[in-house]
């Protein structure tokens, strides 16, 4: 679907579906083409050439084939701080820069990675479900696994791993972390592995970037190192865990259970995880809130603004 074309106003290609408030202002200042190159290649074959900047989320592809059919391209904007749908290399090699939406949404996404490790260990999902069917008369339901004082691991200390520490430090929670290289600022026992990591903690919060460098990164092994008394939560991308270790890992008692906000193969959820009682399961709601939905649309709006007005970039991706 495309907007009436103004001449003046700059052309965009939006690669993914958007909040409608971000949709609105969009359409007020642009001339957008809502995901025309899926729908009807044959119309997208006309405007690609006008096509100025690329608007996308976190979970969108813009492959190097798409940047490569855009010969006026400019700017990518992505609605999201994980940008592993995008070849950023691709990009940066016609010089077109690439810009997220990092900070504005650190609270939320470490609100729900601590909200889903108490889910999981004191199985709220369960307590709910025994609750409405009425089996409270019947007896109480089975003890779960304290939280406040346990030993948490968060695999990738940046932006959203600190402020996922900075509130397990009000749960006295003893903290560890890995990430390719240690942080000398922080106060938090650093491994150079996640599986060394494992090996040491009772919760494990997964909070990297998606894409090639890690990719399957907690698989059998760091599973394995976790034990069964362990829990993982993965608030990163689906991609980061190998997704049938983790499977097996959960329906032989390798781990104790897992909370997990994406997956592989978003938005489908194999069965055989949604049939577990161990795990609580969120549709990649991290940053899931009105109020920073909104302002990641800012931003994302802002640095197209800034874009075609000549400014500075607010956020963009590093080379
Ligand atoms: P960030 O500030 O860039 O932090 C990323 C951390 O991961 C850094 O500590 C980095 O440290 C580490 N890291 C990167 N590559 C690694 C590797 N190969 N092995 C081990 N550690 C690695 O990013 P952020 O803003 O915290 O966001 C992190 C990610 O969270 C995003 O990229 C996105 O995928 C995910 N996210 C999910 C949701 C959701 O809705 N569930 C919402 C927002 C973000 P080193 O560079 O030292 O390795």
């Amino acid at each position: 679907m495309s907007q009436t074309n103004t001449a003046e106003r700059p052309e965009l290609l939006v690669v993914a579906p958007l909040m409608p408030f971000l949709m609105e202002a969009l359409c007020r200042e642009y001339t957008i083409h809502d995901r025309i190159h899926v729908s009807d290649p044959a119309a997208f074959g006309g405007v690609a050439p006008r096509i100025r900047g690329v608007v996308a989320n976190g979970e969108a592809k813009v492959p190097r084939e798409l940047i490569a059919q855009l010969p006026a391209l400019e700017v990518i904007s992505v609605f999201g701080v994980g940008y592993d749908g995008v070849d950023v290399a691709a990009a940066h090699e016609r010089g077109v820069p690439v810009t997220n939406t990092p900070e504005v949404l650190n609270d939320d996404v470490a609100d729900l990675a601590i909200g889903l490790m108490i889910a999981v260990a004191r199985r709220i999902p369960q307590a709910d479900r025994f609750v409405r069917a009425n089996e409270w008369p019947n007896g109480p339901i089975a003890l779960s696994r304290k939280v406040t004082g346990g030993r948490l691991g968060v695999v990738g200390m940046g932006r959203i791993g600190q402020a996922i520490a900075h509130r397990a430090a009000a749960f006295n929670m003893e903290i560890a972390y890995t990430a390719r290289s240690p942080r000398p600022n922080l106060n938090y026992t650093y491994y150079p592995d996640a599986a060394s990591l494992a090996a040491v903690v009772d919760f494990l919060i997964v909070i990297t970037p998606g894409g090639a460098g890690t990719r399957g990164m907690i698989d059998a092994r760091v599973l394995k190192a976790l034990g069964p008394d362990g829990y993982l939560i993965n608030v990163a991308r689906g991609s980061v865990v190998d997704q049938p270790a983790l499977i097996d890992a959960l329906r032989n008692g390798v781990i104790a259970g897992a909370g997990l906000d994406v997956f592989v193969n978003e938005p489908n959820v194999p069965e055989e995880l949604r049939a577990m009682l161990n795990v609580v399961l969120t549709p990649h709601i991290g940053s899931g809130t009105k109020q920073t939905r909104e302002a990641m649309g800012q931003l994302t709006f802002d640095n197209l603004r800034a874009h075609f007005s000549g400014k500075p970039l607010l956020t963009p991706v590093d080379a």
